[in-house]
């Protein structure tokens, strides 16, 4: 394969992408675009041969998708290879159509091919790897800690800086934190989920009670956060979510669908309550109770008091 591209406005990303793309380049050099001067030294340091370090008048990567392209497009290229960022999920997909490139999201896996190259990436939440062939040209964001980052290079790459106007288009107009209530619920070592099975948000203190005795943090589904809004955003658990790895993980009223099933995946030990002995919930806990919260909640917090 020749003129593997890599493109990242993060360099601890760019770095990673470079281990597939000097192996997809087997030799053949590897040619980068990154943001600001540091970012371009590491990366130029890490093996890519030319790195396009772009200067960016308003500090937006976004308003830098027309001169990625045109730079690829000049160049050549048989694969671009996007770290999955926030920003560079927005940036793959407008270079791709620019190009008029094949694309995919968030792979875990990316090798030559007769053609062109084959991706593979989770799909279902992360219980089934759907494989992907390209021929022609191909644009692919790569899910970040994917790929460690290789060993420094024998030489360093050669740097072209390129300044990058304003889009005049956009305007950002505010910038402010997003106020959190500093939970680390991906740390928390016991953690207690709550579903729809609870009926009203008044019923979260007993909830509430049962985590103070058993020293959990409290979680919930996204429609318990999202739709009803009886806990912040951060302490949903699911594939769009917070995933946990706690040692003890409970499970209570909730279905347990795919989605949220994807977050609790890494707990160690999960025990799951539910009145309907079909849920799905089941099948992903290591223990179960067919029951009902409003009995079972207050019998465990009685229980962990003594
Ligand atoms: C693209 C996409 C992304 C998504 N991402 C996420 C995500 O990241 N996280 C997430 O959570 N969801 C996510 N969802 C939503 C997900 O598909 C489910 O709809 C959601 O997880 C269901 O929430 P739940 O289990 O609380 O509610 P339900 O599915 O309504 O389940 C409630 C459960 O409570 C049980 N129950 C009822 N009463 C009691 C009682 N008294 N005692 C005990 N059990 C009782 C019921 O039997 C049932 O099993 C996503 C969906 C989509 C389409």
């Amino acid at each position: 394969m020749s003129n593997i591209w890599i493109v990242c406005e993060q360099a601890d990303v760019a770095a990673q992408l470079l281990t597939p793309a000097l192996e997809l380049a087997a030799g053949k050099p590897v040619y980068a675009i990154t943001v600001g001067a540091e970012n371009a030294s590491k990366v130029a340091a890490l093996g890519a041969s030319k790195v396009w370090q772009l200067n960016l008048q308003d500090g937006r990567p976004e308003s830098a998708v027309k001169v990625i392209a045109d730079t690829i497009k000049e160049q050549g290229a048989s694969v671009v290879l996007f770290g999955a960022t926030p920003r560079g999920r927005g940036i793959a997909a407008t270079v791709a159509a620019l190009l008029d490139a094949g694309m995919a999201s968030e792979v875990s896996a990316i090798k030559a091919a007769a053609d062109g190259v084959e991706a593979q990436r989770y799909i279902i939440g992360g219980v089934a790897v759907s494989t992907l062939a390209f021929s022609g040209l191909s644009c692919v964001t790569v899910t970040p800690n994917t790929f460690a980052a290789p060993e420094a290079a024998a030489s360093a790459g050669e740097i072209v800086a390129v300044d990058v106007p304003a889009d005049s288009r956009v305007t950002v107009v505010e910038t402010a934190p997003v106020v959190s209530e500093g939970v680390d619920l991906a740390a928390a070592p016991r953690v207690v989920c709550v579903g729809r099975g609870v009926e009203k948000q008044e019923d979260l203190a007993m909830v509430q009670e049962l985590c103070a005795a058993f020293g959990a943090e409290i979680a919930c589904s996204r429609g318990i956060a999202e739709d009803l809004k009886w806990l912040p955003l951060e302490r949903y658990i699911g594939i769009s979510g917070v995933k946990v790895k706690a040692d003890v993980h409970i499970s209570l009223g909730v279905s347990g669908q795919v989605q949220h099933v994807a977050g609790i995946r890494d707990a160690k030990t999960i025990i799951a309550v539910d009145t309907n002995e079909n849920a799905p919930i089941f099948a992903a806990a290591d223990y179960g109770i067919v029951g009902n919260l409003y009995d079972v909640v207050p019998a465990l917090t009685k229980a962990l008091k003594g």
